[in-house]
């Protein structure tokens, strides 16, 4: 089906992408998988969305996967045995090189197409197509929920989203971010606590703390001190792809029981869980709406970590 995009939400990995951390790219590239818009044309064979309908796009990074492995059929399709295909970047079925959400229109096929419900705004449905299912997903799969004490490690696009999500399953969520200057921020968003990552003492006070730590920092950090936050059993999952590798100390993994994973986007199945989970709890994200030219001085701001909390393409300004 044919997609009129109305916002694209800008994903550090777009910044990862575009300046080459993850390898070599095809040049010229429209990064973008934050995608939300507005059904425009149907092939005969489409029959769950219609001319007009209100949608998501890209599940995070991907618009396609094989469909017949056994993990697309689990429906997890982010984890495709034979390789998902990216929104952008990624060799298509026709050999051509996929292009992303910075632009008036996309492509799809509609099981990569998911339905954002009344009650959200598509700007701020945008951002939750990747920030909001890479957080979702590792929460629920952790279950995060009421009783469970959970640490979000960085107040970025995924951290604020993973803030509100896990509130909203009722758990118990501290914020760690570098400074104390998104503080009231961080508990207007629904976290309980808040520390500074630059104080040496945040690390002696939560020792042993946490159920579940999610780690959305895009640099690479010291992963063993903040496995030392974890209680027995604890998890620290790591959804920041920064792409250096993360020296870890096996003692703090054994002195505890506690596991070092890892998790990527999510199905779509759970994408459109999520979106119905975030219509019932009043969710968006947080979002500062920019007109195309300013996409370059959004990239300096995210990397200044000075993002409150995801940049949003209004599309209608694009040349
Ligand atoms: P973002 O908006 O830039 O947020 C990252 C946050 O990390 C910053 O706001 C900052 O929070 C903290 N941070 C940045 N540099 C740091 C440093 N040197 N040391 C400590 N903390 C630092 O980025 P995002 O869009 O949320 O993406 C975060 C990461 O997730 C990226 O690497 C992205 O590629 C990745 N990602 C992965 C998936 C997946 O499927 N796993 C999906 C989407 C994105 P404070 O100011 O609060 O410290
Ligand atoms: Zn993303
Ligand atoms: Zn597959």
């Amino acid at each position: 089906m044919l997609i009129e995009i109305r916002y694209a939400g800008i994903c550090h990995s777009d910044i990862h992408t575009v300046r080459g951390e993850w390898g070599p790219q095809s040049y010229p590239l429209a990064p973008g998988h934050e995608i939300a818009g507005i059904v425009a044309e149907i092939g005969s064979a489409v029959t769950r969305h219609t001319i007009g309908d209100r949608v998501g796009v890209g599940v995070g990074c991907m618009v396609s996967s094989c469909r017949e492995c056994a993990n697309c059929r689990k429906g997890e399709e982010q984890y495709c045995l034979a390789g998902n295909t990216g929104t952008y970047g990624a060799v298509d079925r026709d050999g051509t090189i996929t292009q992303g959400g910075y632009s008036t229109h996309i492509v799809v096929t509609e099981d990569f197409v998911v339905t954002i419900p009344e009650g959200i705004e598509l700007d701020a449905a945008a951002p939750l197509l990747c920030a909001g299912i890479t957080t979702y997903s590792p929460l629920r799969h952790w279950g995060a929920g009421p009783g469970k004490k959970v640490a979000v490690v960085g107040l970025g696009g995924l951290g604020h989203m993973a803030v509100k999500l896990a509130h909203a399953m009722g758990a118990d969520v501290t914020v760690l971010s570098q400074s104390l200057k998104k503080h009231e921020d961080g508990l207007n968003l629904g976290a309980d606590s808040y520390y500074a990552t630059s104080d040496p003492a945040t690390f002696e006070q939560l020792a042993g703390t946490f159920d579940l730590i999610i780690n959305t920092v895009s640099a690479p950090i010291d992963i063993s001190s903040y496995l030392q936050l974890l209680s027995l059993d604890g998890a620290l999952v790591n959804v920041g792809a920064p792409a250096e590798p993360l020296p870890v100390s096996v003692f703090s993994l054994i002195l505890g029981r506690r596991s070092f994973a890892g998790s990527a986007i999510g199905g779509i199945r759970e994408t459109q869980e999520m979106l119905d989970f975030c219509a019932e709890h009043r969710l968006g994200a947080e979002i500062e709406v920019i007109p195309a030219n300013k996409i370059n001085d959004a990239y300096e701001r995210v990397l200044a970590s000075d993002v409150r909390y995801r940049f949003v393409i209004d599309i209608s300004t694009l040349d």
